[in-house]
């Protein structure tokens, strides 16, 4: 099993996430499931400093990336990315 994000393979007794994603499954290692988990907390943090550093070391991370998890991947990050413009806006609101 190769980890779909930085594309290194799995040894023995280290424990590969399985994202379920349309009909198939996405596979990451600890380090880049870790990075997607802290980005995804940045955002509902509203920290966009850390955001944004986390973002860029997950996509120079993601140099062997396959098909599959490019496409999750462009959600995803839009995903959060949304989260900051709806936090934008209540503030701008006040
Ligand atoms: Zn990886």
């Amino acid at each position: 099993m190769k980890c779909d994000c930085c594309g290194r393979k799995k040894k023995l007794f280290e424990s590969y996430v399985a994202i379920k994603y349309e009909d198939s499954r996405i596979n990451l290692c600890a380090f880049c499931n870790d990075l997607a988990y802290k980005i995804r907390d940045d955002a509902n943090n509203n920290d966009k400093e850390l955001f944004e550093k986390h973002l860029e070391e997950w996509i120079n991370r993601s140099k062997k990336k396959s098909d599959k998890f490019t496409k999750w991947q462009v959600e995803f990050i839009k995903k959060q990315k949304s989260i900051f413009n709806r936090m934008k806006m209540a503030q701008d609101k006040k």
